[in-house]
């Protein structure tokens, strides 16, 4: 199975199971629909392969040695550094992208980031639920391209593959994590692994506002290791009283393409996708 089928099959799988498990009723009005299709639209169809061009034409001028250089390195090796690293840089630019919420150095940062964050449910779409711009920014596009260019395009795929079955697994509205945290024989080896990797909980929480809402912290994307490093770490003990930010979001043409769009407000929220306690 190629990448591409993998990426396709993987996500609308558990998006699918998602639908019929109805998880998604009542969750989307007009606005939400149009964010969602034009992240999804712009984002797979413009923005990724106008990024795979420039990262590739960049990294030839900023490393015309570096070509291949890697080449003779084994697969799990190559595998195994590129995701330490990306997932290190990620951390750093994620935690930094939030604290632009109260850095005026940092903040444009968080402004291509808050799309994100400004979905009030959780499940797999929110995987894509980014503004066009983030990509830009956002280490993996750059690491990835890095490994390709160092001489690694397998271990690029695998890196890029399981950044995205994390992600869709951690964004998914099943919370199967609850269980195995609460296992009275598992639950103490789950809290364990949880230091490690980051589970649904944990990026839920990430998500939320309120009791057990924490998106100033867990900044990991597979790896929450780098949280726990650096005092981060928020492993939650039930769900977050809200997901999204409070108070009122930006227009969805500026939540998707700003700073092209600046300054808007979104009508008041109300309907299906406003302000509502987590189920
Ligand atoms: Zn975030
Ligand atoms: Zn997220």
């Amino acid at each position: 199975m190629g990448i591409g089928t993998f990426y396709l099959t993987f996500g609308l799988g558990v998006l699918l199971v998602e639908i019929v498990a109805g998880r998604h009723r009542g969750v989307y009005d007009r606005a939400e629909w149009t964010v969602l299709g034009l992240c999804s639209v712009l984002g797979m169809f413009v923005i990724r392969p106008a990024m795979t061009i420039a990262s590739a034409l960049l990294l030839g001028l900023l490393l015309p040695a570096g070509k291949g250089a890697l080449a003779g390195l084994p697969l799990w090796a190559a595998f195994a550094g590129s995701l330490i690293v990306t997932e290190f840089v990620f951390y750093w630019v994620h935690r930094w992208a939030h604290e632009g919420k109260n850095r005026p150095a940092l903040n444009w940062l968080w402004q291509l980031h808050r799309t994100h964050h400004t979905a009030r449910y959780m499940n797999a779409m929110v995987v894509l639920r980014l503004n066009i711009f983030w990509a830009v920014v956002q280490p993996v596009t750059w690491t990835v391209a890095l490994t390709i260019y160092l001489g690694q395009p397998f271990a690029a795929a695998l890196v890029g593959v399981t950044q995205f079955a994390w992600n869709v697994i951690t964004h998914s509205n099943f919370r199967w994590d609850d269980a195995a945290r609460r296992h009275p024989r598992f639950g103490r080896a789950f809290r364990a692994v949880e230091h490690v990797l980051v589970s649904p909980g944990i990026h839920h929480t990430h998500h939320g506002y309120g009791k057990d809402g924490a998106n100033y912290r867990n900044f990991g994307l597979i790896l929450s290791g780098f949280d726990a490093l650096f005092g981060t770490l928020h492993i939650p003990q039930g769900r977050p009283w809200r997901y999204g930010l409070p108070g009122r979001d930006a227009h969805w043409s500026e939540q998707v393409l700003w700073p092209l769009v600046r300054g808007t407000q979104a009508p008041p929220t109300g309907g299906p996708a406003g302000e509502r306690p987590v189920a």
